[in-house]
């Protein structure tokens, strides 16, 4: 498969890499790449051009947002073209904040990074923080009772968790949002491209991400309320109907229609995915006692295994580098920044002890991932436990 030998090609000392991080970034899909290399040679005007040049631009852009609209279950005219999910999530955050100054945000714990950093910036000590079951699961019953009482600018519920992959009761939220008149924001970054994406766009506010389904990286959008003018996080030039300056990513876009129109096709392999995960996760828990899932019993995406791993290494950054010498990418689940690693504030909103937390290594698998590809991620596992293993019990 094209994708599995690109991978391929990023070899570490001669040696092909496995590759278990797709919840961080995903290869560019052929299928995406095809895409990408033919709109950049057809379409080289400005979409914002009056020549044919860039009308044609410009009706390639509008074509893949109509069929993104469409992958999404919205009208295209709801959706803004911005340069990732980062980007959309600041967008919607200091539109609220610009809307209603005194307006309260109401944000869930285990939010991506995107979204809880610009609600903390634009909001303040107006910040309300929805908890998350032990399981890591938005808590709706809070949310249902808190709104009862007040209504805030608006609140902001992911369809899956980046670190744990587990799914999310957006859609009860939306109803009792609905309910309340207060718009929902959905960051479905890792919903989108790996669970069916029809309901999506039913949001009031919904955040993707190409980079995340096999499109290209800085390309994202935000699919915006009906009828509701944004105001704009980058001011400039009256593209993307006003609510975004810039010239539009139009070879971007174009890949990340296609790309996710590829991932939609793919659907009905997923319960097959989830039972090689799951497979895999047994044989690991056999091999490696001491081993521990997350959110094993709940609805999570079929991708992803979080795993708190034996007490073998004082610390899960050298898990990632055996692992990585030994040729396979994972991945600590969050991202760290400082080099001095803080406790993930996901797994601390489930309840885990920081200690326990600093054992957490993640897994995510891709499309091309196969069945051998777990197998050999357990064998280099288990061969990481036995070397840290040692180095502890010689240090
Ligand atoms: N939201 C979630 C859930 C994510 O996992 C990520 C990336 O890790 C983002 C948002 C940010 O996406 P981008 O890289 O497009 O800004």
């Amino acid at each position: 498969m094209a994708v599995r030998q690109r991978l391929n090609d990023s070899t570490i000392h001669g040696s092909p890499m496995l590759y278990f991080d797709h919840n961080a970034t995903t290869p560019l899909a052929p299928e995406a790449r095809e895409a990408w290399l033919e709109a950049s040679l057809k379409f080289p005007g400005n979409p914002s051009s009056p020549h044919r040049v860039g009308s044609r631009a410009e009706a390639a852009l509008d074509q893949a947002r109509a069929t993104v609209a469409e992958l999404i279950g919205c009208s295209a005219l709801d959706l803004v073209w911005t340069g990732g999910a980062s980007e959309a999530a600041n967008m919607v955050i200091h539109h609220f904040a610009r809307l209603n100054p005194t307006g309260e945000a109401w944000v869930s714990a285990i939010e991506h990074p995107c979204v809880l950093e610009p609600a903390r910036f634009y909001f303040g000590d107006r910040l309300r923080i929805i908890p998350a079951s032990p399981h890591g699961v938005v808590d709706v019953g809070w949310l249902t009772t808190r709104l009862r009482q007040s209504r805030p600018s608006f609140v902001a519920v992911m369809a899956a968790n980046n670190e744990i992959g587990a799914v999310q009761p957006w859609r009860e939220a939306l109803a009792v949002c609905r309910e309340a008149g207060v718009p929902l924001v959905c960051d479905a970054v890792q919903w989108l491209g790996k669970l069916p994406g029809g309901q999506v766009g039913e949001c009031d506010f919904a955040i993707g991400s190409a980079h995340k389904f096999g499109g290209p990286k800085g390309v994202g959008f935000l699919k915006c309320q009906e009828g509701e003018l944004i105001e704009p996080l980058i001011r400039g030039g009256p593209q993307e109907d006003r609510r975004r300056a810039g010239t539009e990513n139009v070879a971007g876009a174009v890949a990340a229609a296609a790309a996710l129109g590829a991932c939609s096709r793919r659907a009905e392999l997923a319960p097959e995915r989830a039972l090689w995960r799951d497979e895999f996760e047994q044989q690991l828990k056999a091999r490696l006692p001491g081993a521990r899932v997350f959110g094993e019993a709940q609805p999570r995406l079929w991708n992803t295994s979080a795993v708190m791993m034996p007490e073998t290494a004082d610390c899960r950054q050298r898990w990632v580098v055996k692992l990585d010498r030994l040729g396979c990418a994972v991945s600590t689940g969050s991202a760290c920044s400082s080099g001095k690693e803080a406790p993930s504030h996901v797994l601390m909103a489930m309840g885990v002890p920081p200690s326990d937390a600093g054992r957490v290594l993640r897994f995510s698998s891709g499309w091309e991932t196969t069945r051998d590809d777990w197998g050999k991620l357990l064998e280099f596992l288990v061969e990481a436990h036995s070397a840290l293993s040692k180095e502890r019990a010689a240090a």
